[in-house]
């Protein structure tokens, strides 16, 4: 163990050409004959496996018929018909083990046609478009309906009931609306300030307002959000991370990697924001690929990805594996954290993680008694989220693990409230789920409220 030199932490450890370059669009948009040559792959399957993969139903050969003939703003129609967020869906979702994974062309030429890409295509040409509005409002129904949270879930329900007519209101305790699409998902996936974008062509629809920098916080609140409204959504997320619980987690340079994420999505100069020569990213899913890749990015000289598993229990799926791995991240398995110790030259700054190795014995995670250590200048913790409110509790919501437990159209254990999202028990925790549960909810409160 060699931690003896100072931390080096630094901002603008690249050029302005290198930091454009390396946070550009993962996935370019494919050009229009690009797109008709891809759209020419699909079969246009009857009972389409891919639509039936789509957490949200996407008609897929319907819309990739329309780009093949040319009708861009059909195309674009059919798609957010289902997801009002397919812009977004088609940027992040994973798409090679929903959709792409089942397309028929895989066994016949080894390739899935590019949905993902074409979806994105329809959507973008609509949104670029003179007359990006597609939808209008029924006639007004008088039903008021609050929205707590302004992710994908509630940003997806409160369109979806503002289309048929109720008048919506969303609370959000951040800034701006959005939830992980503005503040979470990775800045090369959703560039060009995209989530905000998409946030004004729903609002555009008419019959939502937004209220941001609203926390519910008090039972009080829950009660007169209840009192004003014909019918409450929650669409919270998992606001709180989950931490270590080792010694040294207070010291400098230690940070939740959401809060890390959040900060590199909200900067308007790459260049501000100091990163580590070394960092160790402590965690095996999404997140933490994340921060890895965009630790790396931002010019971090050696990056650690540690998970205390095998590479089969890691819950980034093998494509965000290998997209870490390609840049330049370094995968450890079976490696708990036990302590993160202090830099010799700065005791309040980190300077290694110490990791006990692990391995499997009847099936339960145990120690092998072997030690390792990792320098680093910063670490980021990304062992997952969870909702973490006693509020929810206290005002009378049946939990599962943590969640809040509903049925399959995310009705509550609380007469008129709904639930979905990351927030709903049992779920994927994907963008494009919580659009889906946006959309049932929005289904069932409207049912609810017109047959009553
Ligand atoms: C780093 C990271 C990367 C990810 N990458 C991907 C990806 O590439 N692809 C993918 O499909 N999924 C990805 N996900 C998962 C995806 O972002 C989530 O599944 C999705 O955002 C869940 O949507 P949601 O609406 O349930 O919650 P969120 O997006 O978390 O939104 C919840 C909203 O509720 C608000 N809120 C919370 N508590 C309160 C309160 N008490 N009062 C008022 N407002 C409140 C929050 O401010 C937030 O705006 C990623 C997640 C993370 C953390
Ligand atoms: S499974 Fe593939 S080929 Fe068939 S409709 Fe879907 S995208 Fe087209």
């Amino acid at each position: 163990m060699t931690h003896s030199l100072a931390p080096d932490v630094r901002a603008a450890r690249l050029s302005a050409a290198d930091y454009a370059q390396r946070f550009a669009d993962a996935t370019p948009r494919l050009s229009a004959p690009q797109a008709v040559l891809e759209a020419e792959r699909c079969l246009y399957c009857f009972d389409a496996p891919c639509a039936t993969a789509c957490p949200t139903h996407i008609d897929v050969p319907s819309f990739i018929r329309r780009i093949s003939d040319g009708n861009l703003r059909g195309a674009a129609r059919a798609i957010l018909e289902a997801n009002p967020l397919g812009g977004m869906c088609a940027r992040v979702c994973p798409t090679e083990n929903l959709c792409e994974a089942v397309c028929v062309r895989n066994t016949q030429e080894g390739q899935p046609v590019a949905i993902g890409r074409l979806q994105r295509f329809a959507v973008d040409a609509l949104m670029d478009s003179a007359k990006p509005q597609l939808f209008s409002r029924a006639p007004a129904t008088g039903k008021k309906i609050g929205v707590i949270g302004a992710g994908p879930a509630g940003l997806a329900c409160a369109h979806s009931l503002a289309k048929q007519g109720h008048e919506v209101t969303i609370f959000d305790a951040r800034p701006k609306a959005g939830g992980l699409n503005e503040y979470g998902l990775a800045s090369y996936k959703t560039p060009d300030q995209f989530a905000q974008a998409e946030v004004r062509w729903l609002l555009d629809l008419g019959g939502i307002t937004i209220r941001t920098g609203w926390k519910l916080e008090t039972a009080d609140q829950f009660e007169a959000l209840r009192r004003e409204h014909d019918a409450l959504f929650l669409g919270m997320g998992l606001p709180n991370t989950h931490q270590l619980g080792v010694p040294g987690e207070h010291l400098g340079g230690v940070q939740d990697a959401i809060d890390f994420i959040a900060t590199l999505r909200q900067t308007e100069n790459l260049a501000t924001l100091p990163i580590g020569r070394r960092v160790v990213v402590i965690g095996g899913g999404m997140t933490a690929v994340d921060a890895a890749v965009q630790a790396k990015l931002l010019g971090a000289q050696d990056v650690h990805m540690v998970y205390r598993r095998g590479p089969q229990a890691m819950s980034a799926s093998k494509a965000e594996q290998e997209w870490a791995q390609t840049n330049g991240v370094t995968i450890h398995h079976w490696l708990a954290p036990q302590e993160i110790v202090a830099n010799r030259v700065d005791a309040s700054h980190v300077g290694a993680v110490r990791f006990a190795r692990q391995s499997l014995q009847d099936g339960k995670l145990s120690p092998t008694g072997q030690t390792e250590y990792l320098e680093a200048d910063m670490v980021f913790k990304a062992i997952g989220q969870h909702l973490g409110n006693p509020l929810l509790a206290q005002v009378g919501f049946a939990l599962e693990d943590g969640r809040i437990a509903t049925d399959e159209a995310g009705q509550t254990s609380l007469p008129g409230v709904w639930a979905g999202g990351d927030c709903r028990a049992g779920g994927l925790d994907l963008t494009v789920e919580a659009v889906a549960h946006g959309m049932q909810s929005a289904q069932a409160i409207h049912t609810h409220l017109m047959n009553p």
